[in-house]
């Protein structure tokens, strides 16, 4: 698995006559890798594409100081698992290689997306995910993008860029990689104690019952089952729980009739802020 570093090498990488010719599948992370992420390469490598990884801590995308510095950083581990993974590339750049000019954030129409659910509660979070992106997507040049749809505004974000900027790009989404609990596998679930760890799987359970709850009662009873439930967990504090509609993330009242619906939650276990979502069939 060739490493790298530095953003002309990339470029260079990217012109080699058989990475040209086959095309590139790009998986990008933030590193702290687990089975969720090798989901994504596997995903990729299926494409019969060349795959490239990369592992960047995009600060432009925390919104508090403390979240980036606690953020896991395991890159042995990583480089490890993505070679065990068959991963063609990796590109683990330093900040300097991607924001060359320090820091000049672009601005990126987002529209109602920004403003909603995770773009409500992280001000400037997908702006900081749109810039990192808009300038790996120019440097890498892929055909297509392996995204979790775990971080379901964030996929539907990327979508809205790819749109507006890359419009040849494949954008696909992959499925929510659970641990046996039923809590979505993320980089910070290390962070969480056993306690914290229970307590968010009865959370991630509650959610995935909510297919056949679906046809016994409303959401709004529903979620004040489940808002009274979650207050008997002491690790747990609630940030949003919420219907939408999967194709524009508009709010809904009640499961609808016809449309696609997506429940997403972000919750509190402990101090660490973890995020989930059930698509509805
Ligand atoms: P991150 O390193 O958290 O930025 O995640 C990198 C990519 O992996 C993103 O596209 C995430 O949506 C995806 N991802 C994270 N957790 C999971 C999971 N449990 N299952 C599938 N994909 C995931």
């Amino acid at each position: 698995m060739e490493i790298i570093t530095k953003r002309e090498d990339l470029l260079a990488w990217k012109s080699q006559s058989s990475n040209q010719a086959k095309g590139i599948t790009f998986v990008p992370t933030m590193g702290a890798l687990h089975a969720g992420h090798m989901s994504l390469i596997e995903l990729a490598l299926h494409r019969g594409r060349t795959v490239l990884s990369s592992i960047f801590i995009n600060p432009l995308q925390f919104n508090h100081a403390g979240d980036l510095a606690a953020y896991p950083k395991t890159p042995e581990s990583d480089l490890h698992m993505l070679q065990h993974a068959c991963c063609d590339a990796v590109y683990m750049p330093e900040y300097n290689q991607v924001y060359p000019e320090g820091i000049a954030v672009e601005h990126f129409d987002l529209g109602e997306l920004e403003e909603r659910l995770e773009g409500a509660f992280r001000p400037g979070h997908f702006q900081g995910v749109a810039n990192v992106l808009y300038r790996l997507f120019k440097d890498i040049e892929p055909a297509e993008v392996v995204l979790g749809l775990k971080d379901y505004q964030q996929f539907m974000v990327v979508q809205e860029l790819g749109r507006q900027h890359f419009p040849a790009l494949q954008i696909t989404g992959a499925p929510t990689l659970r641990e046996e609990s039923g809590l979505a596998m993320s980089s910070r679930n290390r962070r969480l104690s056993v306690a914290e760890h229970q307590q968010a799987s009865f959370v991630a359970q509650q959610l995935m019952r909510l297919q056949e709850v679906q046809r016994t009662m409303s959401f709004e009873t529903w979620k004040s089952q489940f808002l009274v439930f979650c207050q008997t967990l002491p690790s747990i504090r609630v940030e949003y729980v919420e219907l939408a509609e999967q194709k524009t993330l508009h709010q809904l009242r009640d499961w609808p009739n016809e449309d696609k619906a997506v429940v997403l939650i972000a919750f509190y276990s402990g101090a660490t802020r973890l995020i989930d979502n059930i698509l509805l069939a």
